[in-house]
């Protein structure tokens, strides 16, 4: 389970190709409005840099319709990073042919390019030609992008498998702090899982029923809970279909000793709207024609003082709608929590960390992973293919 990272490799003089996920949110007009992936990819970049490496950057940015639409190029990625490290960035504008390989072959020890978004090919169907063209650019290859690794494509799976291939500092920081919580984690272990759907995460509860001692189920998905229970929810969210599976999974908590917490209380509202009538009401007496878009007041203090005393949390999906103000109480209310406990204190998913950034939380707990997808398979206990593939320890 532990990987070879740059650490252990001798990179200087040598053309070293690093995936890294710069897939960063941007507005309409194409400017970056969270550069944390980026930054997340700097120590690397650096220390490659100091050991005198010669850094071939390759990334992907969204999902591109047509070859080289110019929206979908990553000319602001390599700004941005040249800006934070201070350094020049050679940005080309394709990512495989002669012309890249020209201007890769002639680099200098220290120089950093970043090639171009590699999803202006088959990077996503893993196809050989195009994997045998990205190898050629580099001796070594080390993969940085865990949002990327639970994806079996060319640029995080396909060279690994041609070139010498170790874990950057990002992805050995992911897969070491959420590994070492799932395999060993300190107990009291709490996970808190929230979100839209219970079918988003089904694989998650079932790997963490197997290990916490806590499990605290909020957001919309907590009302296909509430209605397992027997409860009336109203408006709120439910997965009619996964009615039978929430009640199985209570069931199998209580056969596993794991504390199974849901809300006791609810923000409900008459529509779905920021400027909707709200009011606090029991879960047990949720008004037909009202919908529940965030935990009461009384569920955050029972879910704050679980999290008081864990010394190890997960938490994955946000407690209520909290891209509204009003509804987003329950998961600021969550994220403090998380800021004041002692533990080892991990955020997962996408929207999650996105609502941990935006509530100003992030540096107040251990690590805010920067996969969405990629964490929420972890979570599940599923290798990822870009891990599985580089060097053990
Ligand atoms: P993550 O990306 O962290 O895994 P999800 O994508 O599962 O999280 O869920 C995030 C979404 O869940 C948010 O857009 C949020 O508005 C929504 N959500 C949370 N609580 C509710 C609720 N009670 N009703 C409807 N949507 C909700
Ligand atoms: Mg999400």
């Amino acid at each position: 389970m532990q990987k070879m990272t740059v650490k252990d490799i001798d990179v200087k003089g040598k053309r070293v190709l690093v995936r890294v996920d710069f897939n960063v949110p941007v507005d309409d007009s194409g400017n970056i409005t969270d550069d944390r992936r980026i930054r997340s990819a700097v120590p690397t970049i650096e220390y490659l840099v100091n050991q005198g490496a010669r850094v071939i950057l390759m990334c992907h940015f969204g999902r591109p319709k047509e070859p080289f639409d110019p929206e979908m190029k990553v000319d602001r990625m390599g700004e941005r990073l040249a800006q934070i490290i201070g350094r020049p960035v050679c940005k080309l504008d394709d990512c495989v042919g002669e012309e890249v390989e020209n201007k890769v072959f002639a680099m200098k020890d220290g120089d950093i390019i970043l090639l171009e978004n590699v999803r202006f090919y088959k990077d996503t169907k893993n196809d050989p030609e195009f994997t045998e063209k990205l190898a050629k650019l580099g001796e070594i290859f080390v993969n940085d992008a865990f949002g990327a690794a639970h994806r079996a494509h060319s640029s995080t799976f396909g060279v690994a498998k041609l070139l010498p291939s170790v874990a950057g500092f990002l992805m050995q920081k992911e897969i070491e702090i959420m590994g070492n919580a799932l395999r060993n984690p300190d107990k009291p272990f709490v996970a808190i899982l929230g979100g839209a759907k219970v079918s988003d995460k089904i694989g998650v509860i079932e790997n963490l029923l197997t290990k916490v001692d806590t499990l605290l189920i909020g957001g919309g998905m907590a009302y296909t809970f509430l209605k397992a229970k027997g409860y009336e929810i109203g408006n709120s969210l439910l997965e009619e279909d996964k009615v039978r599976l929430a009640k199985e999974l209570m069931d199998k908590a209580v056969s596993s000793n794991v504390k199974l917490l849901l809300p006791v209380d609810n923000i409900v509202a008459d529509r779905f709207a920021i400027d909707a009538d709200k009011k606090v009401v029991d879960s047990t007496a949720i008004p037909a024609d009202w919908e529940g878009l965030d935990i009461g007041p009384k569920t955050q203090e029972l879910f704050a003082n679980v999290i008081k005393n864990a010394k190890t949390v997960v938490w994955n999906g946000p407690m209520g709608v909290f891209e509204m103000e009003p509804f987003a109480g329950g998961t600021k209310a969550v994220a403090e929590a998380l800021a004041k406990c002692n533990g080892t204190t991990i955020v997962g998913g996408g929207d999650s960390a996105a609502a941990v950034e935006q509530l100003g939380f992030a540096n107040k707990v251990t690590h805010v992973s920067t996969g969405g997808g990629a964490s929420l398979e972890f979570l599940e206990g599923k290798d990822l293919p870009g891990v599985a593939a580089l060097k053990d320890r």
